[in-house]
């Protein structure tokens, strides 16, 4: 265990490893209104912007608490309630809570349920909206982590633009690892975690929102604290936020972000989890498993197994096994096929994903597993 580069990994789709410099970034107590603290939230704010070309036309807006925080405030701040209709794309497990939270803040919401694969597409957006002309927004999740799909943005973007309805996107997990080009797409607002591939903790939400929209949505939210337009007007005149907020939450983006250009940025980021996705998904496979999506459908940021059709075989003893050596992995989220999930954003090396490979193959012979296939029915259901 003397190549561990962490106490522990964390294998979760985010939370996730994060590196030692981000951890150390957090041994400050700052005052949040210092202007080291503003100067350091600015840079935060426009750094995502910049990502996401949206400079001049779009603005970052953080919001305390976990980036699902960020789709409440969202919808409070950009849409009436009393007139807005948002379809949602539930193909995953982020599409049912992206409904979850659109219907608890009692909007009107309609289903579109589709299957995981395959990817949902400009035409199944389309014959949706002919179906009900009141609908005014979008919801769609980008990569669904639950599953592992990344869906698609541009051919639902297409048709939002052409009907001249809103699309709201959930990109929690894929801002920073993937190129979101928001003027180009025309979103509303893109909601993005620090804690997915920007690689720091949890405790935030960024809405990046488009400007017109944000400076049109004064006064709508019902909620204090919940609301875009107030934090974004008051962090725009005084460069702190509202009410206090996570600032070692903050100290650690603010080194996050450091890294991700030091890095090259989404690109080379990107090239980092593909190769280690790889990685683990042959070193795994060549080990008897499976995964439950096909290459071509899967984010290569998890990885989603099926469970081994071993009688010796069962989660939690595996969950233990693994993180007795130092590694936590996640349960699937799947209802129709029985899954766990590696996640492979983080402070990771190809070294990282070899210890993890040979982790996962030394607690299967812990467990006494010996067929690490799923069952043949399993094989298909993607
Ligand atoms: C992690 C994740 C979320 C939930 O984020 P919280 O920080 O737990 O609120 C939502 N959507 C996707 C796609 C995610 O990966």
């Amino acid at each position: 265990m003397s190549d561990m580069r962490h106490p522990q990994y964390l294998l979760t789709p985010g939370p996730l490893t994060t590196s030692r410099e981000v951890k150390e970034a957090m041994l400050f107590d700052k005052s949040p209104n210092s202007p080291e603290m503003v100067e350091m939230v600015q840079g935060i704010r426009d750094y995502i912007v910049e990502l996401a070309n949206g400079k001049g036309s779009y603005e970052a807006v953080p919001v305390q608490g976990s980036a699902t925080f960020g789709i409440e405030a969202a919808f409070h701040t950009l849409a009436d309630k009393a007139t807005s209709h948002v379809l949602i794309v539930e193909n995953g497990f982020y599409g049912m809570r992206l409904r979850q939270v659109v219907e608890a803040i009692r909007f009107k919401t309609t289903r579109l349920e589709l299957p995981v694969v395959p990817a949902v597409s400009g035409e199944d957006i389309e014959k949706a909206l002919d179906a009900d002309p009141t609908i005014t927004h979008v919801a769609l999740c980008h990569c669904d982590t639950g599953t592992g799909i990344l869906n698609p943005l541009e051919p639902v973007a297409a048709v939002c633009r052409a009907r001249g309805v809103k699309l709201v996107v959930d990109a929690i997990a894929s801002f920073g690892g993937f190129e979101i080009d928001a003027p180009a797409l025309g979103v509303e607002a893109v909601i993005i975690s620090p804690n997915k591939c920007f690689e720091s903790v949890p405790g935030v939400a960024f809405v990046l929102v488009r400007t017109e929209s944000l400076a049109a949505s004064e006064g709508r939210s019902p909620s204090y604290v919940l609301d875009l337009h107030s934090q974004w007007a008051f962090m725009e005149e005084k460069g702190w936020f509202r009410t206090t907020y996570p600032t070692h939450v903050m100290l650690a983006m603010g080194k996050a972000v450091e890294r991700h250009k030091a890095e090259g940025g989404i690109a080379p980021r990107q090239a980092r989890y593909r190769s280690n996705w790889r990685r683990l998904v042959d070193g795994l496979r060549q080990r008897g498993f499976s995964t439950f999506l096909d290459d071509d459908h899967a984010s290569p940021i998890i990885a989603t197994f099926h469970d081994p059709d071993d009688p010796a075989y069962d989660f939690l003893k595996f969950y233990e096994a693994m993180e007795r050596r130092g590694f936590v992995i996640f349960p699937g989220r799947l209802t129709a096929a029985s899954t766990f999930r590696i996640g492979v954003m983080g402070d990771l090396t190809d070294g990282d994903i070899s210890m993890i490979i040979n982790a996962v193959a030394d607690s299967m012979a812990e467990l006494g597993v010996t067929n690490t296939a799923p069952k043949a029915e399993r094989v298909v259901a993607a």
